[in-house]
């Protein structure tokens, strides 16, 4: 054990994690040249193109020192957005240190901080780490000064590299080493395996990452996830090489996989403990939660012939991310389709995203939606996440609505805004104190419906990208909600309603209907878009008739061209919707909860 080092990454988005661990990586001789890809670790193209980390992927580095000594270090990757916030501190909880690594052009940002926080309240030893040093605007003075000052870490540990051209990368090895503890645990107790990730391979069924807190498994041996009894036997263990690296045993301090020959990563939950099922451990490991997914939206096929081939894709996706729910939905206006419940809007983004990319549907998304509680005239108590089924209003008692805790780190300077926003967002019982000189942490309650859209977006650009977010369920309140209906030419289209809170009901359905305006193409007649609540009209917008053949423009002379707009129509056509007799096109569907 006294030869392990456990650690994680950390640093605001695009200071350089995903560059170091690949430098890192290929410092230790795990590739050859010709093998080593940019960016190893991020393995998926969305990923790559968006710069966040999503699925953690841990990697064994084998270390000499400058003494001689072998070491192992574990490398732990970390997602890096709030959705994934649970993941990420189930990730840090299976390390004894992390790496802070800072931009030394941009200084300390938001989420620098927030990591920061986050691997102090898992007691992570800190090694501050100063990136892109050979960047002509580098400042490592002064970032230096942020880090004692600011963060007040001690400056005589930060270590200076450059993630591009490796310069520094050795002596952060020797940092890890010397700096870091080993990890602590018992070989001989009662196994605790932590886990805190878990993929789907197709020929080996789940891998499960694991961290050994205390005893040793080996293959043969029968184990047993302590959240639900289900029991397994253990095929495979060993360690994450690039290729997955069989060993005799796992033992406590180690970090590595599992396989046991299950089926679904659904059975398998970040955060949980396995034993074994012969000599059980007492308790589990603190800190597990399920996994709950808050937002809910309905997929559709645009076109209905695709239903089964989605039907396919949620079936693959789901094998590799248990976060992800679906079932069966159907809608009068869409057809068939699937409720999904996601862990918040970029997780629903990511979804959307693969299924359009890697599977080819094109698809419509339904205004997502979180969970209400309604309370019934006849004393019934429903639970309701899709407003196609959000009961008539005359027999609705009460609704309540569920509420987060928020807590925003920000620059001081940005507070007024901030607070602005939250009560436009009907934020309650805010308060705020200083966690460092010149930083803000603002918690306050806020209805989650109001926060799923682009809150954090809202935040992001008034902070200019310094405000860091992050939030908790919280419970169920009374709310003063009403549905808002949307017609398009005097039909309701299902997939359009939202509950509203009714202080803000016309607005948002004035709203509602400019953005659909916006959205929707003239078509050949005019179309009216209404916004209704309960029967009652409180909103209306036309779109024009088209009067002009687009075509004629082209004087029927050149008739290739003529054809390509023809295409370029057609292409356009493929991510519409017919609803009725009107063309709805997919951005309409989201667009309406857009707040400009
Ligand atoms: P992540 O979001 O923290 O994973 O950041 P990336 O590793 O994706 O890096 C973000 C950008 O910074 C990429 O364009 C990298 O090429 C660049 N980058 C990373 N490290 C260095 C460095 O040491 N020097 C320079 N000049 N650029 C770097
Ligand atoms: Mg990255």
């Amino acid at each position: 054990m006294k030869n392990i080092r456990n650690f994680c990454i950390i640093a605001h988005i695009d200071h350089g994690k995903s560059t170091l661990a690949d430098r890192m990586i290929q410092l230790c001789d795990l590739v050859t040249e010709r093998e080593f890809k940019d960016q190893l670790l991020d393995n998926m193209d969305i990923e790559r193109e968006r710069g966040i980390t999503i699925k953690s992927q841990t990697i064994c580095l084998p270390y000499t020192a400058k003494d001689g000594k072998p070491y192992l270090l574990n490398l732990v990757d970390t997602p890096g957005h709030v959705d994934f916030s649970y993941e990420v501190s189930r990730a840090l909880s299976s390390c004894e240190g992390a790496l802070l690594l800072i931009d030394a052009a941009q200084g300390v940002e938001a989420q620098t901080l927030a990591n920061l926080y986050l691997a102090m309240e898992n007691d992570l030893e800190i090694i501050p780490v100063i990136n892109k040093i050979d960047l002509p605007s580098a400042e490592p003075e002064r970032v230096a000064l942020q880090i004692e000052e600011d963060l007040g870490l001690d400056s005589s540990d930060i270590q200076l590299c450059s993630a591009k051209t490796g310069a520094g990368v050795e002596d952060i090895f020797e940092a890890i080493v010397s700096l870091l503890p080993p990890p602590e645990g018992d070989p001989d107790a009662p196994l605790q395996l932590l886990i805190f990730d878990a993929n789907y391979d197709p020929f080996r069924g789940t891998i499960i990452s694991v961290r050994v807190i205390n005893g040793t498994v080996k293959p043969g041996e029968t184990i047993k996830f302590m959240s639900n009894n289900q029991q397994y036997r253990v095929e495979e263990v060993g360690l994450f090489k690039l290729r997955k690296e069989p060993q005799k045993q796992l033992s406590a301090g180690q970090v590595g996989y599992i396989l046991a020959g299950i089926k679904t990563v659904a059975d398998t939950r970040p955060g949980d403990t396995i034993t074994h099922a012969a000599k059980p451990a007492a308790s589990p490991l603190p800190g597990f939660k399920e996994i709950q997914q808050v937002v809910f939206s309905s997929l559709y096929p645009i076109s209905t012939d695709e239903y089964e081939d989605l039907a396919a894709a949620l079936e693959k996706l789901k094998l590799n991310d248990a976060a992800l729910t679906f079932e069966k939905d159907s809608s009068a206006a869409l057809g068939f389709g699937f409720r999904c419940g996601f862990l918040g809007l970029l997780h629903l983004e990511v979804i959307q995203e693969r299924l359009e990319r890697e599977f080819d549907i094109s698809l419509i998304l339904t205004v997502p939606s979180v969970q209400y509680i309604f309370y019934l005239s006849d004393g019934t108590r429903l639970t309701v996440d899709n407003p196609a089924h959000y009961p008539d209003p005359g027999h609705i008692d009460k609704i309540e609505e569920p509420f987060i805790k928020a807590t925003i780190l920000m620059p001081e300077k940005y507070m007024g805004p901030v607070m602005t926003l939250c009560m436009e967002r009907r934020g309650e019982n805010t308060s705020f104190h200083y966690p460092t000189p010149g930083r803000i942490e603002l918690n306050c309650e806020l209805p989650l419906a109001e926060v799923i859209y682009d809150f954090y977006d809202k935040l992001k650009s008034i902070t200019q990208g310094y405000g860091s977010f992050d939030y908790e369920m919280l419970d169920y309140r009374k709310s003063d909600l009403a549905k808002l209906d949307i017609l398009v030419n005097g039909e309701v289209v299902d997939a359009l309603s939202q509950l509203v809170h009714k202080s803000n009901a016309r607005a948002r359905g004035l709203h509602a209907c400019e953005m659909l305006k916006q959205e929707i193409p003239r078509q050949m007649f005019k179309i009216a878009i209404q916004a209704a609540i309960g029967g009652t009209i409180i909103a209306r917008t036309n779109v024009s008739a088209l009067r002009k053949d687009v075509t004629a423009k082209c004087y029927g002379g050149d008739i290739s061209r003529k054809r390509k707009l023809l295409e370029k129509q057609k292409a356009g056509k493929k991510r519409m919707k017919t609803v009725g007799n009107v063309d709805i096109p997919q951005n309409a569907f989201l667009a309406v909860l857009k707040s400009d």
